[in-house]
Formats: C-alpha cells, structure tokens, sequence
C-alpha cells in the first residue's frame, strides 16, 4: 500500500472551518469560564449544536462510514459506476477517524474544557459503539441528532479502581420478576456527568454508561457496561469536582442507589462465560478513543507554542529554519525540538486513526499515541511558560492556564503509565496478569 502523506481535503476544509471556531468563540471566553467553573457555556453549546446540525453531522464527532466514492469525471478512466475496492468498500479510503482526531485537535487549541462541552455523545456513545448490539446503536444514539443538544458520558472510575478497573465494586443484579437491572454503587469523575443525567431545559435527554459487575466472583469476565437513561431515579450527581484545569468541563461524582434499567439496557451478553469479553468491551471503547484523546493534547501543545512564537517573533526573535544546530541561539533549538516532538506525536495520532478507520487491532498503537501525546503536551506547555518567565506565569495570557489544562490528557482514560504497561505487554506478549 502507498504511504500517503498528504491530508485529504475533508480533513483540509473541517481543519480551515474549525480554526475560526477556536479563534472567535474559545479562546475569547477560556478565562471567563476557567474563572467562573461550573458555569456551562450555553452559548456556545448551542452554536456547535446548530452547525453540526448544519453541516449534516449532529450526534457530535463521530467516526462516520466512508460515502461512497463519488465517479470520476468523464476521460479520467472512470466508469460511471463506482467500483469497490477489493475490501468491498468504496475506493476512497476511510478516514472518519483521522478526521475526527483533526477535528478535535482544532478545537482544543481553541480551548479544550469547552471542546468536552461540545454536544454529543462521547466517551458514552463510543462505549455504546463499542460494546452494543446494532439494535442498541440504533436505540440509544439516535437522539444525538435531535433538536436539542445531548450529551453521554462514561462512568468506570470508583475510588480504588481507577487504573486497575477490574476492581469495580458497582453491581448490577438482574431482578427476574420485573426483568430489570438493579444496580448499585458510587462512580467518580464522570467527564459530562452532570450534562449528560440532570434535566437542564435547553438540553435533551442523555445518558450515562455504568460499568458494574454481575458476577464479583468472575472478575473481568463479569463486567458489563449499562445505559442508564437522564433522570433514572436512584441516581444522583453527589459532587462537581473543582479542578486545576479544564475547569469549564463538569467532572462529576454519581452515586446509584437501587437505580432500576431494563433488561436490553446490558450492553452486550448478559451472560457470565470464562472469557473476558466483559472487560474486552471497556478496552475496545479506549482503542478507540485514545488516539482521540491523544489528539486533544496536541491542539494545547500547539496553542502554546504559536504563541511563544508569536511573542519570540514581537521581541525579534524570530526562528531560523535551516541553519546548523550551533549556529542557532538555545532559544531557537528549543522552539524547533518542541515542533518536532509535536509532529512525531500526531504522526503517532494519524497511525493510530488510520489503523481504526482501516480495521486494524489498534490497541498498541492506541496507548502509544496516548503515552506520546500526554508526556509531549505536558513537556511544551510547561516549556512555554518556562521561557515566557513572568508573562508565562502570568494570568493576563492563557500560557499558564494551557499548562494546567494539558495536565489531564495523561491522565484520563489511562495514565502515562499505565499506557506504558499496555504497550509493553503488546510489545513483550505478556498478559495483564503477567506484567502489572
Ligand atoms: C478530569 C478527569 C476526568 C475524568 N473523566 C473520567 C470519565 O469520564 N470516566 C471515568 O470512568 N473516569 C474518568 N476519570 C478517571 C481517570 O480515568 C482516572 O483518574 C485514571 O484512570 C487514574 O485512576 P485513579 O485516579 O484511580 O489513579 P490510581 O490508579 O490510584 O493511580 C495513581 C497513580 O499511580 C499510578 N499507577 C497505578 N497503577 C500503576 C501500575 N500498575 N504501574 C505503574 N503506575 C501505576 C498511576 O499512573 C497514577 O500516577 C477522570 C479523571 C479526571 C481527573
């Protein structure tokens, strides 16, 4: 297969429309909303609603299917009939991924706590995604392109199971007169919690997915990820965490008490088997989203390193491309390594993305892309405010805020390292249980 390295045209325009996006409606409200935390941005919310509505998206940023691929004009050697390619597919190769993976990255370098505020279903659809039937999908993400903005959100997180997930204690217990799941237990930093379960007028109703155990006994072979629909009684938003960045971002504690969901409400086999396929489901919805997650690290990083460029370039330091390593100032040398770690960190996004949206097992790449991204991003936001000095410190720009902002990224969705052990087991052929 050719190596491609040009960026295809969707990618290309969404790139071109969404800086705009970042430009006039983020980054002109990032410190208000890091000042006022909690406060959701309503405006803004609403405007992403309308223009993915617009644009024919609505549900979010959602890896889409490839269109089928549209004839070539006439004496191009086309026939007028699309031909498949030997996959079956259309022969324009899929780039819903990568194009959601851009997307994202422009929006963070707008600002990423509102870029979790965008409308749709996220880490809880891509759980649904993940580990649903297609009877499910359909069910449960169809209201992503209604009216109204709606959110989903993920809740695996207990204290004491956090990167050791396995050790969940939420249960879930099947009531056989009523065909209903009763389910139990405390959830903490639920990303869009609160958007996603509390009624708010201008919002639709969302959900959240709980993973819970049905059977303690079998570990992860027990595991098993539940929809559990907005407004469910049982279930209540205890706490909104206050945080060191991404403040605009609800990160919510939830507890479940008796919370009733039918019976089709299981994502996947409601069955306990030897096999882990429980636990499977959670980490297929993370090689799925941590090249994502990857990708909101880079938009920080490269916020903040245009605009030490811009601030170098008013001061008359302007960087020489080019020139031998000792002929450049320190100042130079660490503008251009912080580029080059920037771009060999979304190189690993683009594999990552390309190997999902070409249906390739992705699960080392995915946590490689992520342990790049999270020490990359966290590397040139603290460096920024290092060589800014005092206006880096300073809460007049946003250099201090994106440093506190980047922390995150290596942190959710698995640390640095524990993506470090998930691509040693990959590399070396040890199981979870072998290295830990
Ligand atoms: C803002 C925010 C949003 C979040 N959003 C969500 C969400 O939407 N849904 C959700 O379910 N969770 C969410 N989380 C939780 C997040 O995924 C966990 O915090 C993370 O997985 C780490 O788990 P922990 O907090 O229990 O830390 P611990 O597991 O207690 O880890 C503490 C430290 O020990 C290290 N460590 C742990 N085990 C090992 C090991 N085996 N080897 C080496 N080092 C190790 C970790 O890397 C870390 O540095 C969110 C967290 C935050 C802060």
């Amino acid at each position: 297969m050719p190596i491609e390295f040009e960026t295809p045209k969707p990618i290309t325009q969404a790139q071109f429309m969404l800086k705009t996006v970042a430009d006039e409606m983020m980054r002109p409200r990032s410190r208000y909303f890091d000042e006022h935390e909690h406060e959701i941005p309503w405006d803004y919310i609403e405007f992403m609603h309308l223009a993915m509505k617009a644009s024919g998206g609505g549900g979010g940023l959602v890896p889409r299917e490839p269109s089928p691929p549209a004839p070539l004009p006439e004496g191009e050697g086309s026939s007028p009939s699309p031909q498949p390619s030997p996959e079956g597919r259309g022969s324009r190769p899929p780039i819903g991924y990568q194009l959601v993976a851009a997307q994202i990255e422009s929006l963070t370098y707008g600002d990423l706590g509102m870029y979790h505020c965008l409308p749709g279903g996220g880490l809880g659809a891509a759980a649904v995604n993940a580990a649903g039937t297609p009877e499910q999908k359909e069910k449960f993400l169809a209201r992503f392109k209604d009216e109204k903005p709606t959110f989903a959100a993920m809740c695996i997180t207990e204290s004491g199971a956090g990167s050791d997930n396995s050790a969940i204690r939420t249960r879930a217990v099947l009531d056989e007169k009523t065909n209903e799941w009763v389910i139990n237990g405390e959830k903490i930093f639920v990303t869009g919690g609160d958007k996603s379960f509390s009624e708010y007028e201008k919002l639709g109703k969302g959900f959240i997915v709980v993973w819970a155990t049905i059977d303690p006994s079998a570990g992860r072979a027990g595991m098993r990820a539940f929809v559990v629909e907005g407004g469910t009684p049982g279930v209540r938003i205890v706490k909104l965490e206050h945080k060191m960045g991404i403040r605009v971002s609800d990160t919510a504690a939830i507890s479940l008490v008796d919370a009733r969901v039918p019976f089709e409400n299981i994502l996947g086999s409601a069955t306990v088997e030897k096999s882990t396929s429980g636990f499977r489901g959670a980490m297929a919805t993370f090689d799925a989203t941590r090249p994502l997650v990857a990708a909101s690290g880079i938009g920080v990083a490269r916020a903040a390193l245009e605009f030490l460029k811009e601030k170098l370039a008013e001061n008359g330091v302007q960087i020489k491309y080019g020139l031998p390593r000792q002929k450049l100032s320190n100042i130079e040398r660490e503008v251009i390594d912080m580029e080059i770690m920037l771009k060999s960190a979304w190189l690993m996004v683009i594999k990552a993305t390309w190997m999902a949206d070409n249906k390739k097992p992705n699960a080392l790449e995915a946590s490689m892309s992520k342990v790049k991204s999270g020490d990359v991003t966290t590397k040139i936001t603290q460096k920024v405010v290092e060589i800014l000095g005092p206006l880096g410190y300073s809460r007049e720009f946003l250099a201090e805020k994106w440093m506190r902002d980047a922390r995150i990224t290596d942190i959710y969705e698995g640390t640095g390292q524990i993506n470090r052990l998930v691509v040693a087991r990959q590399v070396l052929g040890y199981s979870g249980a072998e290295l830990r």
